[in-house]
């Protein structure tokens, strides 16, 4: 088979979740589609891409307006607490929190998690983003506040998160703690509800 194709299936094994032999079926398949789909596709996958930027302070993927500022909508939201710096997995437990409207103080996306297996967890997880942000003089955090899944890998995260920390910043000011579990267990922060996500707050320890 010819090096383009080889080319798509090489691309397409960088997905998430695609193996060796569904890259090499999916490559096929695209092959079969009409010219002017794959064109379609390939376009629309590149404009999304191009009006979406990281946010430098939390990491999030965020849409930049025509007036971007460089942050995203809630970094720069100066009516927020930003004395307070929320940990979350992912860029959808930071949407649903947000929906919940329990929440006013800023962000850290971690990217994933981690466990003790782990011999790389920079690579899972944003660690060193988030010690650059806790050492960024211009924005002082009062309080890290630890809202995982209440899952083990979450826990883990959470301890190695912790550790990083008491580590790398020995002589921190701010207070870590993390979510009262009114979560119940393996509830994950992409579902709660405004109820329990204002109880695991107030709760908190
Ligand atoms: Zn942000």
């Amino acid at each position: 088979m010819n090096d383009s194709l080889n080319k798509v299936t090489e691309l397409l094994r960088e997905l998430p979740g695609i193996g060796p032999r569904q890259a090499r079926r999916l490559s096929f398949w695209f092959m079969r589609k009409d010219a002017r789909w794959v064109e379609t596709f390939a376009r629309s996958i590149l404009e999304a891409r191009k009006g979406i930027h990281t946010c430098p302070m939390c990491t999030r993927l965020y849409e930049a307006g025509p007036h971007d500022s460089g942050t995203c909508r809630t970094c720069e939201d100066t009516s927020r607490d930003a004395g307070l710096l929320l940990i979350v997995e992912k860029d959808v437990d930071l949407e649903n929190i947000e929906r919940t409207g329990t929440y006013r103080g800023l962000y850290f996306v971690l990217g994933g998690t981690t466990g003790p297996l782990d011999k790389q967890p920079e690579k899972h997880i944003r660690i060193d983003g988030l010690i650059r942000r806790l050492r960024e003089p211009a924005t002082p955090v009062r309080e890290v506040i630890f809202a995982l899944s209440a899952t083990t890998e979450g826990e883990d995260t959470a301890a190695y998160v912790r550790e990083r920390i008491e580590r790398t910043l020995p002589q921190h000011t701010f207070k870590l703690s993390e979510l009262g579990r009114g979560l119940s267990t393996g509830t994950e922060l992409e579902y709660v509800d405004a109820d329990t996500m204002r109880s695991a707050l107030e709760r908190r320890t």
